[in-house]
């Protein structure tokens, strides 16, 4: 009687249908050269903005109608550029509109110059609103790789960032790490990973410096005012970081995220599992299991037509096979793998198509395939590989 009674409280809880919100704050004090997301370093539209995404939210009461919401996520841009007034009239907004909720995580991504004592006492009252984990963009501890990215804080601005937060109680935090910047010896890198260990972080995420084409970096690179980043060196560092979270009982849980046990990041976990998430502001993407839904990124733009109660939004829907590539994308880069029995693939092509792979960079164990530490840095391409045509 016991156990069918534990084993119905824990069919249930796998029943429940789960979701996540996430809110896109498109503002940053200046632009780090890599950066291709959409902000705005004015902000003056910042509190109509505010505005507009709580509108927005009522609007896009029903996206996720039926669905219980588990993570909140303010990322950006900035959130941390916010007040507490305007994340409380945000998060009062979706409190409101979705009363089914059983938050289990709300993050908030912050830049190491906003985290000020003053901000940090405001961000610890907003535990109450159930803020319980921080997202810190410290990127590197050293000042040269912040000054080649051109990051608006200091390094000695990061390390007393994450201490003051540690100090009021915030344990679930989260760093971002970049790699393979040209500024960076492997000595600086492993410097950087050593430094967050020592720091007591526990859940990190780590990103190869990537220059993406309409970027500062892009620009200055070709035109001769940055150095150029090395693949070499990207690779070296990779293998490092890989090695050290190892040997420090941090999993890959998924290949730029590592993790000690208990803290992997259930918003972003649930993206990999493809559960369902409503995108709310300017950019913001949303998936509810059938399309993906993307809003237009411009903040004038987007809160004109919020103000005219139009959701301004592409939609795209997702074809079998686009379904089924995002399932090889997305599943093989996690450490849960992907299931080739799964009714989106066919399993014997795949089984066709691993023939062609380097038998090195993978692992078939009971219908779960998974990449090895070598197999993870050709991941993009073994998933195209895998991938299903039209
Ligand atoms: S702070 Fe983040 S969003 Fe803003 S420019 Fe830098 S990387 Fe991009």
């Amino acid at each position: 009687m016991r156990i069918r009674k534990t084993f119905s409280v824990i069919a249930l809880y796998y029943l429940r249908s789960m979701a996540g919100i996430y809110i896109h704050i498109p503002f940053c004090k200046q632009a780090c050269h890599y950066c291709n997301f959409y902000f705005s370093v004015s902000t003056s539209l910042k509190s109509d903005l505010v505005k507009a995404i709580a509108k927005e939210i009522e609007l896009n009461k029903d996206y996720l109608a039926g669905e219980e919401i588990e993570t909140i996520y303010l990322g950006g841009g900035t959130p941390s550029l916010l007040s507490a007034d305007e994340i409380k009239s945000i998060l009062d907004s979706i409190s409101h509109y979705h009363p089914k909720m059983d938050l289990k995580e709300l993050t908030l991504e912050a830049n190491p110059d906003d985290l000020t004592p003053e901000k940090i006492n405001e961000l610890a009252a907003l535990r109450s609103y159930g803020l319980n984990r921080l997202s810190i963009g410290v990127q590197s501890f050293h000042q040269a790789d912040l000054i080649y990215m051109n990051r608006v804080h200091s390094a000695q601005e990061a390390l007393s960032a994450i201490r003051r937060v540690q100090d009021v109680g915030f344990e679930n935090v989260t760093i971002d790490l970049i790699y393979g910047t040209p500024t960076m010896s492997d000595e600086q890198w492993m410097d950087n990973i050593l430094t967050a260990f020592d720091l007591g972080i526990p859940h990190i995420s780590s990103y190869a410096l990537t220059v993406e084409s309409k970027t500062y970096l892009d620009r200055y690179i070709k035109t001769g005012r940055a150095i150029p980043v090395n693949e070499t060196q990207t690779v070296r560092q990779f293998d490092i970081l890989m090695a050290q979270m190892s040997s420090h009982n941090y999993d890959q849980y998924e290949i730029s995220n590592f993790a000690r046990p208990g803290h992997y990041a259930i918003h972003n976990t649930n993206y990999w599992l493809g559960k369902k998430y409503l995108g709310l502001g300017p950019s913001a993407h949303s998936y509810d299991g059938q399309s993906r839904r993307w809003n237009v990124a411009n903040n004038n733009n987007y809160i004109k037509s919020i103000n005219t109660a139009v959701i301004p939004a592409e939609v795209e829907r997702l074809t079998p096979s686009q379904q089924a590539n995002e399932y090889i994308m997305t599943s093989l880069r996690t450490i849960w793998g992907m299931d080739i029995r799964d009714s989106r693939l066919q399993m014997a092509d795949i089984m066709t198509e691993l023939k062609n792979i380097d038998a090195s960079f993978y692992i078939l164990k009971d219908n779960i395939l998974t990449l090895t530490q070598a197999g993870k840095h050709y991941a993009d391409r073994i998933a195209a590989d895998l991938f299903i045509e039209d």
